[in-house]
């Protein structure tokens, strides 16, 4: 993995985005903003799922007036999503929301684009420039000759730029596009114009394998370049999906361990145990772990005794019937293969994350 990107860092609410801050997930309310008990509902469920930050959809007055409640109730802080009228800004400011969302190629007028500035700045809030290749203003889209990854990064950087001019600096960006090649191309652009905290995300990605894969590798390219400070999932599916994996994804790269990696083989003609059935087993009982610990769970001497040892803690399995056990490059313990997956949970339970 590439180092990472340097950026300067904002606040929200109580969460540090870029610099050293590990990375955040977010996702977005799914229900009608205005319709208060079930957006507070759905916030709670997303922070018990382990989301840090929650957007949602501000598409009138009522919405905007409703950010205030939510924005005290919600255990995480509260990002309002506006497109068009910047009143709607203003009014969710007003009420206390911990930070708000604009789209430059919907809120064109400067003079509405620096009453949300100024007001964000009295507040002390971070705003999100939003851009997507969806609502790109004509003039880029002229220069550039569609929505192409420079004219993305240009967007943003201009409505930046203008912010900064009016003293304003409480600023991260985000460039997102169905495309997830135009996605990349986009983040690698500003990255390397400039010192703002990124929110990544491929939007629009649809539901199912291909949506999954589409913000998999799209984030996941980003990520492993080193840029991205706070990552949000699209999913035609529900809110808690985007979160699991959003959190998934920081997982498997290392960025932000938090319950059980699992390292496991995928089965061939020399596994003598029902691997799956044991994999299967190990993970519903490791799955309230919080701690970032990576478990091995191999299916013969091939290659298990060498993942194992690797892992924090692992199994592999002999031919015979038996298993053995390594702990962090050492094997400590051997014998019946049921008797071993059973120690392997109690000890992973026990075993506290790699420093
Ligand atoms: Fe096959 Fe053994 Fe490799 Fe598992 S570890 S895939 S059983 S060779």
């Amino acid at each position: 993995m590439n180092s990472r990107h340097k950026t300067r860092s904002v606040t929200i609410r109580n969460i540090q985005i870029g610099a050293e801050a590990p990375v955040s997930v977010q996702s977005m309310t799914k229900c009608a903003t205005s319709d208060v008990p079930a957006v507070i509902e759905q916030t709670h469920a997303l922070a018990s799922a382990g989301c840090d930050i929650v957007r949602v959809a501000v598409p009138d007055e009522l919405s905007a007036r409703a950010v205030e409640l939510i924005a005290r109730e919600s255990p995480i802080p509260v990002v309002a999503d506006i497109h068009f009228d910047y009143k709607l800004a203003l009014i969710t400011i007003a009420g206390g929301v911990d930070a708000v969302r604009i789209n430059p190629g919907n809120m064109r007028r400067e003079s509405h684009l620096r009453a949300v500035a100024d007001a964000a700045k009295a507040a002390g809030i971070t705003i999100r420039i939003g851009v997507n290749s969806g609502s790109l203003e004509r003039s880029v889209l002229r220069k550039h000759g569609g929505p192409t990854a420079a004219a993305l990064a240009e967007s943003a950087l201009i409505c930046a730029h203008k912010c900064e001019a009016w003293g304003f600096s409480d600023i991260k960006l985000s460039l997102k596009s169905h495309d997830v090649a135009q996605t990349v191309a986009a983040y690698r652009k500003v990255a390397a114009a400039c010192d703002y905290p990124l929110h990544l995300g491929i939007t629009a990605t649809g539901s199912g394998l291909e949506a999954k894969l589409k913000s998999a590798v799209g984030i996941g390219s980003l990520l492993l370049d080193g840029i991205g400070d706070t990552i949000r999932v699209s999913l035609s599916s529900s809110p808690l999906d985007e979160v699991e994996l959003g959190i998934a994804l920081l997982n498997v790269l290392g960025l932000r361990p938090r319950g059980v990696e699992f390292v496991a083989c995928p089965t061939c003609g020399r596994c003598k145990v029902d691997l799956l059935n044991h994999l299967e087993t190990i993970k519903r009982q490791l799955a309230n772990i919080e701690s970032g610990i990576c478990v091995a769970v191999m299916g013969c001497v091939v290659n298990g005794p060498g993942e194992a040892r690797q892992a924090d803690i692992g199994v592999a399995f002999s031919d015979d019937g038996t298993a053995n056990l390594f702990r962090r490059g050492k094997r400590y313990a051997g014998g019946p293969a049921e008797q071993m997956v059973e120690r392997l949970v109690a000890d992973a339970r026990r075993l506290a994350p790699r420093s």
